[in-house]
């Protein structure tokens, strides 16, 4: 059965207690499969128990840094693993899903710096994120979305993505960051089991409107916002609203999908 670990489930706040910017792993099929790479991230799943040698791909929502500030501690770790115990990637590459070519350069420049030019026994394959299908195994399809969370420059592409994620027969909605509920329109018309939804830029209320009238069967709240951060009593109560019922995860929860 497909899983969802949570390892990190902050917005981009100041440093909290027990909380680092955002990234999940979905294990499916015995790999592991990462959306976003907040701070920490790598450091998060290896201390908990995750292989980090599962990974076969990372997707960044777009490039602020509450989002992709762990790609290269989480780089760098499973080279560490790699080389310094001889073990072995489960997968012959890793590949990089990025809607900014440039972040992921710059990230894999420094690595270069850090230790044997970062020369590593398997591959890591980079890609622009573009909308449509961008990844597809026998474990998960991946369908990225733009949204309106950034803004972008005449003839440059779209910034931001949400994603449409298929797996153990199961859809699950990332919101990523999204300028409105709207952005996810045409993701979740269709119906979905899970909707991952950031609170960083929405009121739990108006997020508990749209699900309601939205055939989603559930809503997870993983990267929250200040209205969930200053005052969880409050938030537990507001989420009462959502009708399909709603959980508001911590860094460390799993769920079995
Ligand atoms: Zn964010």
């Amino acid at each position: 059965m497909a899983k969802i670990h949570f390892l990190g489930t902050c917005s981009g706040t100041e440093p909290m207690e027990g909380r680092n910017h955002v990234s999940f792993v979905i294990n499916a099929g015995g790999f592991n499969y990462w959306f976003d790479a907040g701070e920490n991230c790598s450091r998060s799943a290896y201390l908990s128990g995750i292989d980090l040698l599962k990974v076969k791909a990372v997707f960044i929502s777009h490039p602020h840094y509450d989002h992709i500030g762990g790609l290269m501690g989480l780089m760098w770790n499973i080279r560490k693993i790699v080389t310094y115990f001889r073990k072995s990637l489960a997968s012959e590459s890793i590949e990089i899903f990025t809607p900014k070519m440039e972040s992921w350069e710059g990230i894999y420049k420094t690595l270069q710096y850090t230790e044997g030019n970062f020369v590593c026994p398997y591959k890591i394959n980079s890609h622009l994120v573009r909308d449509g299908v961008v990844f597809e195994d026998e474990n998960i399809k991946v369908t990225a979305f733009h949204n309106h969370h950034l803004q972008t420059e005449e003839g440059e592409g779209w910034l931001s993505y949400s994603y449409l994620i298929e797996a153990d027969g199961k859809k699950i909605v990332f919101s990523g960051d999204v300028k409105s509920t709207a952005d996810l329109e045409a993701l979740v018309s269709d119906g979905c089991d899970y909707l991952l939804m950031e609170t960083g830029h929405h009121k739990i209320s108006d997020v508990a409107e749209f699900v309601n009238a939205r055939p989603i069967k559930s809503l997870i709240f993983v990267h929250h916002g200040l209205e969930i951060l200053n005052d969880f009593p409050a938030a537990y109560e507001k989420i009462k609203a959502v009708k399909v019922g709603a959980k508001i995860v911590d860094d460390g929860d799993t769920i079995e999908l």
